[in-house]
């Protein structure tokens, strides 16, 4: 199946509220501009060094999602043109996000990674230090990131009771959060799903896949 045909089938299946990221981490840009001439406009990518060579190659008009672990010391060579970062786990790596967007005179849109896995190894905050985070005063001092939802990834299992149950407990987070809402916090998107678990997720309350490997195939590395 091509890069296309596998494209729009995703597509012609989501509800018209998830947006679909297409996660092209490790594929070629010869691989997203088959996706970008299908349509696409989203994707997301893990390193920030490779999805700035892309953006240099590729069209303006796409919107670059980081969707991995982001280290505080690269911030910047994403800050000129990043659209949303998905894995924002600590108040240190949203003042450096906050600090490189005012150099570039932007705002950032974040999401705030939350701790649903069973695995210990998986990234994110736990509801206390969210509610640390929001509390705090460098927090509210921040004009120039915004907070627009949250993002998690389920435990790796066969296991669609236990993924049902950690999706669900993510958007319970996500539902009792959206009611605070100030200047950088205002909740609407929640990540979550990818290839094997994205219709489970879309069914417990996700407003953002990210699709990888039934786009574009399998990755030979991570
Ligand atoms: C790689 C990756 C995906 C996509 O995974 P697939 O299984 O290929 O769809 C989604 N989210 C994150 C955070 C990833 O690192």
């Amino acid at each position: 199946m091509s890069i296309t045909t596998n494209l729009n089938n995703i597509k012609s299946s989501l509800p018209e509220n998830v947006t679909l990221v297409a996660v092209s981490k490790t594929k070629p840009v010869f691989d997203l501009m088959e996706a970008y001439n299908a349509g696409q406009r989203i994707f997301g990518e893990n390193k920030i060094q490779e999805m700035t060579e892309k953006y240099e190659a590729m069209p303006k008009d796409i919107q670059w999602h980081m969707i991995g672990h982001v280290q505080t010391n690269k911030v910047k060579y994403m800050a000129p043109y990043v659209a949303l970062i998905h894995g924002v786990d600590s108040l240190k790596l949203l003042k450096e996000i906050n600090k490189e967007a005012k150099k570039n005179d932007r705002i950032i849109n974040c999401l705030l990674q939350i701790h649903i896995a069973e695995e210990e190894t998986k990234f994110g905050l736990d509801t206390i230090e969210l509610n640390e985070i929001l509390l705090s005063d460098a927090f509210k001092n921040m004009h120039n990131i915004k907070i627009v939802g949250l993002m998690g990834m389920a435990t790796f299992t066969e296991n669609q009771d236990q993924i049902k149950k950690e999706f669900l407990h993510l958007k319970s987070i996500f539902d009792k959060h959206k009611e605070l809402r100030s200047e950088n916090f205002q909740l609407n998107t929640l990540s979550m799903g990818m290839s094997g678990d994205y219709e489970l997720a879309i069914s417990c309350g996700s407003t953002m896949v990210r699709i990888g490997s039934s786009i574009f195939g399998n990755r030979n590395y991570q």
